[in-house]
């Protein structure tokens, strides 16, 4: 069944306003990191529920709508991730910058976790992290905020138009930040020799590929 977006008005974040303590959690899980800088780092995934973006390609629509899933303590989520080895944690989505997470943060810190966020930059960001993802999504433009805050910047490549699209972005980002083109996936035997040939002429980029879906792990 078609799931809509959650229909949050900027002003409305963070969502967890009243109990900041409390998130609404999809999944969790222990995998590799399959994308950007850190891809094959083993890490802790948090997938918090809700997103307000829409993307039409969204593999994850299930992560739309906050209703349902359980309600955890950052506390009691931190709990879980330390079971494992790792000490690397990615807080992802949905659209994780529709929640204040500095209670979250806060906790996998105490427990030596370095903290990742994966953001389409679309809200303000509030809780303190390690390294910032900045995905942006054509459907909501990221905040110029987040752009100056990104370590790294990773644009999806769905179509050829899409290159011009990534270099908008590439110029809202500091000097430091690592630049990423990655291939949708269900378009990637197209898209993947354009990109290809798009770093070999642009070398600032570099190519991202979800590895964690071509081994086939979560
Ligand atoms: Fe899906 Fe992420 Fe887009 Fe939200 S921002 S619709 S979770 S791809």
């Amino acid at each position: 069944a078609h799931i809509k977006p959650l229909k949050v008005a900027d002003t409305a974040c963070p969502l967890n306003a009243a109990d900041p303590d409390r998130l609404p959690v999809m999944e969790t899980f222990y995998s590799l990191q399959g994308e950007g800088f850190h891809q094959g780092k083993a890490a802790f995934f948090i997938r918090l529920a809700g997103c307000d973006v829409g993307c039409v390609w969204c593999d994850v629509k299930e992560s739309w709508m906050a209703e349902g899933y359980p309600v955890l303590s950052a506390t009691e989520i931190a709990h879980q991730a330390a079971l494992h080895p790792a000490r690397m944690a990615i807080i992802t989505g949905g659209e994780p910058t529709l929640y204040d997470l500095r209670a979250l943060c806060q906790a996998l810190h105490q427990q030596g976790f370095r903290v990742h966020l994966e953001t389409s930059g679309a809200h303000e960001l509030v809780g303190d992290f390690d390294w910032i993802c900045l995905s942006p999504k054509k459907f909501k433009s990221p905040l110029k905020s987040v752009c100056q805050q990104a370590h790294e910047l990773k644009v999806v490549i769905y179509h050829r138009s899409d290159f011009a699209w990534a270099e908008t972005h590439a110029r809202q980002v500091t000097p430091a930040c690592k630049l990423y083109l990655q291939p949708e996936w269900s378009r990637r035997e197209r898209m993947t020799p354009l990109i290809i040939d798009y770093i070999q002429q642009h070398p600032q980029w570099e190519l991202s590929l979800q590895l964690h879906k071509y081994v086939q792990i979560p």
